[in-house]
């Protein structure tokens, strides 16, 4: 027997069209590519949207169509988003700061037939043009009077292009299992993959980020996204916010510690959301300057591991930390931290320990640790496993690839090496090709780096695995030291000693100029193996 509600689908233009009946004043306050503070609200991001479609639908667009944005987190960014999913096609996040050569492939890949690109991209986009024969046409996220000479196909400024329409159009209800987004990983190795949201997929992980232990914004908020909207689906925040009337504060191209400082300041600002090498730039700038927040509440933190330091940074300043873990394939969100019974009343060192985990899933993710063989392992906060999820938002296949990614249950293979607690407490450990493997045994990379980086003169620690005779691996610890700042091998190890079991003390300290990252942020682990292919380590002989 089936139930008796209403066939309502679940579709993501549902989303602003609530916030513009519900929220409509809520404001969204933009940093804009042309430099001035824009202010806009959600009644108008909605009659834009509009406009945006019916210029899509003008240029022939149709259901299930892609196109393309390469643009940095702005209103018109926003509108974009909304006006291409409301008529079915698919709204493909590029990220920039990829090659553009990857760039170039991953539009191809998808036959992308329009691309919308902020000013500050044209160039680098005019350079691989000709090697992308699907798109058809390109918007240039700005008005006349900015409009950059440019030889891109068809060029138009997005005001111009959207003025042509009356906006007397409305979005129409259809499956919500249709595609209406997609993300390609940056994998460090082979092709990019492309990731294909549904409308389903994203409003259910709509609702999972509103969970109060997780994103959690109120209609009285004010949100700033430092993760872009082309990283990773910006988290989601960029349906869960206008899904709670909360105000959205979007930095544009500006995400240095200074101007997000200044966003966080004057637009009262209560959560915020990035990557840590986003809030060390804000850290050192509130420091070197004896500066505050007293509006802000919630630092959300994920895309690599926060640092124990820089948790606790937040947490003196009275900001409450959530460390979030998760992934492009999980539309992101899998897990946040937080204190739950019997660990409410923690402090000190105790409670730094529960907020530095990954923490633990919302409902809508499920998650194990297996073997090699795929057998479980234990919940007991020690065994290291390959770790597993399955859920509404996670991805089965990716675009055009016809492998299987899914185990006999159902789970996707993270690729990231993790120990759940018995109280559902995860914790990475490592990407399952980082970790560091001697004499049989696993060593995290990641606990080394997150305790490297605690020491006063360190900016940034990677840690590799280096070829040893006797032990297979060994850890070197690569640091790149603070400016101004001295530290010496003996120091830093001297700093680490006693911290963790003596076996995954690493055999010797490479000091660095830079610390290669990828294009969402991490560190670029291939690159470090190869910078350092010939070394070998002192005590090698051993
Ligand atoms: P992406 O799809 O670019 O967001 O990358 C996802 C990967 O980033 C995960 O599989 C993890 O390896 C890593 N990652 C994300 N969040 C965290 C975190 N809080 N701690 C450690 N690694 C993380």
């Amino acid at each position: 027997m089936l139930g008796l509600m209403q066939d309502w689908p679940l579709l993501c233009h549902r989303i602003i069209e609530h916030a513009a009946k519900y929220h409509g004043t809520q404001e969204v306050v933009t940093r804009s590519v042309e430099g001035p503070i824009y202010r806009t609200n959600y009644a108008q991001i909605h009659a834009r949207a509009l406009k945006v479609s019916q210029s899509l639908q003008r240029d022939g667009i149709k259901f299930g169509d892609r196109v393309a944005t390469i643009a940095w987190n702005t209103w018109r960014h926003l509108e974009s988003w909304y006006g291409i999913m409301g008529i079915g096609a698919i709204c493909h996040t590029v990220n920039p700061r990829l090659f553009p050569d990857q760039i170039a492939w991953i539009i191809n890949h998808a036959e992308d037939r329009i691309v919308m690109v902020d000013t500050t991209f044209v160039p680098m986009v005019e350079k691989v043009a000709d090697k992308m024969p699907s798109v058809e046409r390109y918007v240039i996220n700005t008005d006349r009077a900015h409009m950059p000479q440019t030889t891109l196909k068809n060029a138009i400024s997005y005001e111009e292009w959207i003025a042509q329409s009356d906006g007397d159009f409305a979005w129409k209800d259809f499956d919500e299992n249709t595609a209406a987004a997609m993300c390609y990983t940056s994998g460090t190795t082979g092709d990019p993959k492309g990731v294909l949201y549904s409308h389903r997929s994203n409003v259910l992980h709509a609702l999972m980020a509103n969970c109060r232990d997780a994103l959690g914004t109120s209609a009285a908020d004010t949100m700033l996204p430092v993760v872009p909207l082309f990283h990773a689906n910006s988290w989601g925040i960029a349906f869960s916010a206008p899904s709670m009337g909360t105000k959205l504060v979007m930095p544009g191209p500006k995400l240095d510690g200074a101007s997000v400082y200044e966003l966080l300041d004057t637009e009262k600002v209560t959560y915020t959301a990035g990557v840590p090498t986003v809030w060390l730039m804000l850290l050192n700038h509130m420091a070197a300057n004896n500066l505050k927040l007293p509006h802000l509440r919630m630092v959300v933190c994920g895309g690599s591991a926060m640092p124990r330091s820089m948790i606790k940074s937040f947490v003196d300043m009275g900001v409450e930390v959530r460390h979030a873990w998760g992934m492009t394939e999980m539309s992101p969100l899998g897990t946040l931290a937080t204190l739950k019974p019997p660990f409410t009343e923690l402090q000190g060192e105790q409670r730094l320990d529960i907020l530095q985990t990954q923490g633990y899933p919302p409902y809508g993710v499920q998650m194990k640790i297996t073997d090699d063989a795929g057998k479980e392992l234990a919940w007991d906060g020690k065994t290291f496993g390959r770790l597993k999820v399955s859920g509404p938002a996670v991805s089965k296949a990716y675009f055009r690839l016809d492998t299987n990614i899914l185990d006999e249950q159902g789970y996707f293979d993270t690729g990231d090496v993790a120990t759940i607690d018995p109280h559902g407490y995860m914790r990475i450990t490592d990407r399952s090709k980082d970790v560091i493997k001697s004499g049989g045994e696993w060593i995290s990379s990641i606990d080394l780096e997150n305790l490297a980086v605690g020491h006063p003169a360190v900016a940034e620690a990677a840690v590799i695995g280096v070829r040893h005779p006797k032990w297979d691996e060994r850890p070197l610890l690569i640091v790149q030291l603070k400016q101004g700042q001295k530290a010496s091998r003996e120091d830093i190890l001297e700093f680490m000693d006693g911290k963790i079991a003596k076996w995954w003390m690493p055999d010797d300290v490479a000091f660095v100029d830079g610390i290669p990252h990828t294009a969402t942020g991490k560190i670029l682990k291939t690159a470090l193996r190869d910078q350092f292919k010939s070394y070998s380590f002192p005590n090698a002989a051993a």
